[in-house]
């Protein structure tokens, strides 16, 4: 059973009906996983009991007559930075093992409650990069992660084992999280549908926080139908997020079939400057060619701002992330340096060897940043720059719909090659952070093979805050004129 040809909503519907059973799908997903993985590095951990546990109370519910969620039976990934009470949650770092044992939240993350309460099958951890900082999977304390389409490859990051745990037909969907790209980008590298949703809309409850102000989860899937299914069940308020938003969740599947006829979406300049690679280039504007085919107008326009984006994030996202990691301190959280009797010694020891160099690299920059005689300079700064940033996009969306762009300047780059270079892997953001620093939605939707290289690429599209619907429906337009693009897989 190759689980990228049916969409979460017909798999869903299927199990509901009685043709399949979710023990079969759970089966088959477990076989892939247990077949293929060694290659793909895609899981940290497979909770092969309690899904097989899960798909039968499924199955039984449904042979009494009980009703079923709308996810009942659906194989999903978790992104190992978000808490499950019966799994093993580590944001791949080694600062969360402890003796060889991988911590155990008392909680599920908000989100991941909500897949469950809908019925789906937790299968288990997606690798990723360190508490979510990185564009390759390659700051994974663990193992590398590689692209299905190219094993010399990355599959992108941070929410790389997400993306290829779908790309590779090891599950229909799965959950990233997206600060600065880390759904979108390993989607466009992986031929994969991500979105990152408005800030607010998804519960960041049980999230471990990497920068709060950025942090959103999103969905990975191989279609747009399928995407929205997973946002519909996860989106809306939480009383333990005071950052959710109390706006209703419109129906997200059925945007998808809305016409786009008369839209208007934008083609910023800026996103098809210098670096971008023709070869991306093509496939992007191919896809606004689709989008003109069904009606869309498009428009140029300018995000003046953008080149800013780069600085400000990495300032913004570092500051937060100091903040955020102090509590892994060997005291409350973290596995402690063991017969250290002085307490800074012990925290200090901790985190040396806990966190790997790019957790580090970043602490020591937000530190900086929030330093005194700094602040001002750089985090102050960096925080007037973000408005102007947002700023730029409330005043487009005055005028446009929608934006649509490419999500990286290239296709999926070999391992290896930007391991040594942090600034090289950071300026691979360009396309993806002005929109995390916005707060508006954003996705990535396939859009085709680069000629050379034969990769995917995926479109990014952007909408003003709270319309996720609307970047479905566009989302949706161009998956229907873009021939399927499936990793051939063991
Ligand atoms: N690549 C960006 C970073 O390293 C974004 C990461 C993310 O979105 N979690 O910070």
């Amino acid at each position: 059973m190759d689980l990228r040809t049916r969409s979460i909503p017909e798999l869903a519907a299927d199990v509901r009906s009685g043709r399949l059973d979710a023990l079969a799908l759970c089966e088959a997903a477990l076989e892939r996983i247990e077949r293929c993985d060694e290659a793909y590095g895609a899981w940290l951990h497979v909770a092969s009991d309690a899904a097989r546990d899960a798909a039968r109370i499924v199955d039984e519910r449904r042979a009494r007559g009980d009703e079923l969620g709308p996810l009942a039976g659906i194989p999903i990934a978790i992104k190992d930075v978000l808490c499950t009470v019966d799994q093993p949650t580590t944001a791949a770092s080694r600062i969360l093992v402890r003796h060889g044992e991988p911590w155990r939240p008392p909680y599920d993350a908000t989100a991941v409650r909500r897949l469950r309460d809908a019925g789906a099958l937790l299968l288990g951890k997606a690798n990723c990069d360190e508490f979510a900082m990185g564009s390759s999977n390659e700051h994974s304390a663990f193992k590398l992660a590689r692209n299905p389409w190219d094993l010399s490859r990355t599959p992108g990051g941070s929410s790389g084992g997400s993306a290829v745990a779908v790309a590779a037909a090891m599950v229909p969907g799965a959950l990233g999280t997206d600060t600065g790209g880390s759904v979108r980008q390993p989607a466009s590298f992986t031929g994969t549908v991500g979105v990152k949703p408005t800030y607010g809309r998804v519960s960041r409850h049980g999230l471990i926080a990497f920068a709060s102000s950025l942090d959103q989860v999103g969905p990975l899937t191989a279609d747009v139908q399928s995407a929205a299914a997973l946002l519909e069940v996860i989106a809306g308020h939480d009383p333990n997020d005071a950052t959710s938003s109390t706006r209703p969740v419109p129906a997200l599947v059925a945007a998808c079939e809305r016409s786009v006829r008369g839209l208007r979406v934008g083609v910023p300049k800026e996103y098809f400057a210098k670096g971008l690679e023709p070869e991306v280039e093509a496939s992007v504007r191919a896809a606004l060619t689709a989008l003109e085919r069904d009606g869309v107008e498009l428009v140029p326009m300018a995000l003046p701002h953008t080149r800013h984006a780069i600085a400000t994030y990495y300032v913004i996202a570092s500051a937060e992330c100091s903040s955020n990691l102090a509590r892994f301190d060997g005291v409350r959280f973290g596995a402690r340096a063991e017969g250290e009797r002085e307490l800074a010694r012990m925290t200090s020891i901790t985190r040396g060897r806990g966190f790997g160099a790019e957790v580090k690299r970043r602490i020591l920059l937000g530190t900086f940043v929030l330093s005194s005689g700094y602040a001002e300079a750089y985090y102050q700064r960096a925080q007037r720059v973000r408005r102007a940033i947002a700023d730029d996009f409330h005043r487009a969306f005055r005028d446009v719909h929608a934006i649509a762009a490419p999500v990286s300047p290239t296709v999926a780059f070999p391992l290896g090659s930007r391991l040594d270079d942090p600034l090289a892997m950071y300026l691979a953001d360009i396309y993806t952070l002005p929109s995390s620093l916005a707060g508006v939605p954003a996705l990535s939707v396939p859009c085709g093979l680069a000629e050379g290289s034969r990769m995917p690429v995926g479109l990014q599209l952007i909408g003003p805050p709270f319309d996720e619907a609307g970047l479905f429906a566009l989302a949706r337009a161009v998956e229907r004129q873009t021939p399927t693009m499936r990793a051939e897989v063991a």
